[in-house]
């Protein structure tokens, strides 16, 4: 069996890096038939454990997530979307979960580490969010997803769920299936930058282009792309690494754009080699991308428009999806708690 499920935060509309670095992958596997059942989550309690007194921006950005997705391709006849927080399944398994983990090896989670310094959470990290990692294991667990499709910043919670699993395999019995990471094959997807140059593309740290963008945002956007510093007249020799335009670049350039948008290049190895050795400014450079990005978004923001004419049947979808993931996900429970002994009246 191929179980897929990966799922993201409503904290915000969804960028570019999710795009690349996940949903086009799930929206692929879909259409290939690739999988036995795909299972897309939106991670409304996750996006709680950060978000507790903002409760009205989780809520509001269900809708614009889930039209972030159907715009992108995913099939509600094909895929189960569903809201986390409608299945308290999942609470439940996290809570017998809890008890496999040490909080050292919470403390020890390099993205948990990382997403703690970005909050500025010091020392009032909230439990709910200090332990996101076992209700992610929780999720993926009650599906038996075995592929996740992620960017790399979740890798260290593939890990830390497949260690659960064994752990709970090997002390009760082998219930639970152990998942793997999916990633971008294009490496440079896997962590797609901010506009702004760091390291990685956050609704939280608002250094977006969002899918949702309207042609004057992304032109804009691109316009203000952090460059190479060091490439300051036209002939100066440029670098191409941690240059987010570039990068950007590697992740959507195809050949066909160059003849669409900039024919005196074959391709964006010749582009990139021309801006290595001078003599290419920037300018040229962030058109191109300006061309490709509203080449590749339009489509999506236009079926994204009409979608959101009618947000009922959205949330009707929505609405099925967690009532037929709910029933998988109490099968899981049902399991582990008969594997742990603890399903007393069964
Ligand atoms: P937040 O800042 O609220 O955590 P986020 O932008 O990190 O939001 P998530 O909902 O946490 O988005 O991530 C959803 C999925 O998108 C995950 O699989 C994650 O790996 C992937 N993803 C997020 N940002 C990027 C990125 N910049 N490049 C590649 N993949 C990404
Ligand atoms: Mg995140």
């Amino acid at each position: 069996m191929k179980i897929v499920l990966t799922g993201d935060r409503p904290t915000g509309r969804l960028h570019l890096g999710h795009y690349v670095g996940s949903l086009k992958r799930r929206v692929e596997i879909q259409e290939k038939g690739a999988s036995d059942a795909i299972y897309v989550m939106i991670a409304d309690a996750q996006a709680l454990t950060d978000n507790a007194d903002n409760v009205d921006k989780v809520r509001t950005n269900i809708g614009e997530v889930a039209l972030d997705y159907f715009a992108c391709g995913i099939n509600p006849l094909k895929s189960t979307v569903f809201i986390q927080s409608q299945i308290p399944e999942l609470c439940e398994l996290s809570f017998y979960y809890m008890n496999l983990v040490t909080v050292s090896r919470l403390q020890r989670n390099p993205t948990v580490k990382n997403e703690i310094k970005l909050r500025g959470f010091k020392q009032s990290v909230p439990v709910g969010f200090f332990t996101y990692p076992i209700s992610q294991a929780a999720d993926i667990t009650a599906f038996k997803a075995n592929i996740v499709p992620v960017g790399e910043d979740q890798l260290p919670m593939i890990e830390q769920t497949r260690e659960i699993v064994r752990t709970f395999n090997a002390t009760y019995r082998e219930v639970l299936v152990e998942p793997n990471a999916l990633l971008p094959e294009n490496e440079t997807c896997a962590r797609l930058p901010g506009i702004d140059g760091s390291a990685k593309m956050s609704k939280s740290l608002g250094n977006c282009i969002y899918l949702s963008d309207t042609s004057n945002d992304i032109a804009k956007k691109v316009k203000s792309m952090f460059t190479d510093p060091t490439h300051l007249r036209l002939e100066d020799a440029g670098h191409t690494e941690n240059n987010p335009v570039f990068i950007y670049l590697g992740a959507f350039a195809k050949d066909e754009h160059f003849k669409a948008f900039l024919p005196e290049y074959q391709n964006f190895g010749e582009l990139k080699a021309h801006y290595e050795r001078g003599g290419l400014g920037d300018v040229k450079v962030k058109k191109l991308l300006n061309d490709i990005l509203q080449a590749e978004l339009k489509p999506i923001r236009e079926k994204r428009e009409e979608l959101a004419k009618d947000m009922t049947h959205i949330f009707e979808i929505l609405k099925k999806g967690s009532e037929s993931a709910r029933e998988v996900a109490a099968q899981t429970l049902s399991e582990v708690k008969t594997a742990m002994g603890i399903n007393y009246f069964k």
